[in-house]
């Protein structure tokens, strides 16, 4: 992974982060209390700050940045999910250079911390198939936005979504739809 490509990337994905914290907010009004939007904008835009104010040296370093900075930044139930997912990135990133491997590592993290499985309405349902994808290389900008429109049909059994248990049918998770746009953003950095 080269260190310039993981920088334009993080950036990538905090502007679509920040065009997009509105329509993340109103997802979650659906299904959850609204705040998906503002919580994800405040923490990107922490990260680019602690980037530009730290200038980490090696991919590690601004894996590792970025997960303490989304941990105490963005708060909810995706603050703490999104920085054990860099915080496995970071970990994976010390032994490999290979993508897949390192996202596999950030999909594991969020599993040990937030115990959900594929199905259940959360990230996690965009994190496993582009995990899978890149694997068998068929990983492209359309699937990911549908891996994320596909949680609309599904009923949610974990986070805040779930306590309205049938009624979270027929909206979308936000919480999947900004993790598609960290892997769409992966994607146009060529990451
Ligand atoms: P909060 O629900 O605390 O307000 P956010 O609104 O920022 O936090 O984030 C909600 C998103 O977090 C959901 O859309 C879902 O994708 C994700 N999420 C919640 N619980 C879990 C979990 N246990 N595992 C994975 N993702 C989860
Ligand atoms: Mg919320
Ligand atoms: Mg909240």
């Amino acid at each position: 992974m080269e260190k310039e490509k993981i920088l334009t990337w993080l950036h990538l994905f905090a502007d679509k982060v920040s065009e997009n914290n509105q329509y993340l907010s109103d997802l979650d009004s659906a299904i959850g209390d609204g705040d998906h939007g503002t919580n994800m904008a405040r923490g990107t835009t922490a990260v680019i700050d602690a980037l530009e104010e730290k200038q980490p040296e090696t991919v590690t370093d601004i894996f590792k940045l970025t997960a303490m900075t989304l941990i105490s930044k963005v708060g909810g139930a995706s603050g703490p999910l999104y920085g054990s997912a860099f915080m496995g990135m970071t970990k994976a990133s010390m032994q490999t250079d290979d993508v897949q491997q390192i996202l596999a590592s950030g999909l594991a993290e969020i599993q040990k911390r937030g115990k959900a499985v594929a199905g259940e309405k959360t990230m996690v349902d965009v994190w496993v198939p582009v995990v899978s994808a890149l694997k068998e290389n068929t990983l492209t900008a359309d699937s990911i936005t549908q891996f994320a429109e596909a949680t609309k049909e599904l009923q949610a059994t974990k986070g805040r979504a779930s306590y309205l248990g049938e009624r979270s049918v027929g909206h979308i998770d936000p919480g999947a739809v900004s993790s598609s746009y960290l892997f769409s953003t992966m994607l146009e950095a060529g990451v």
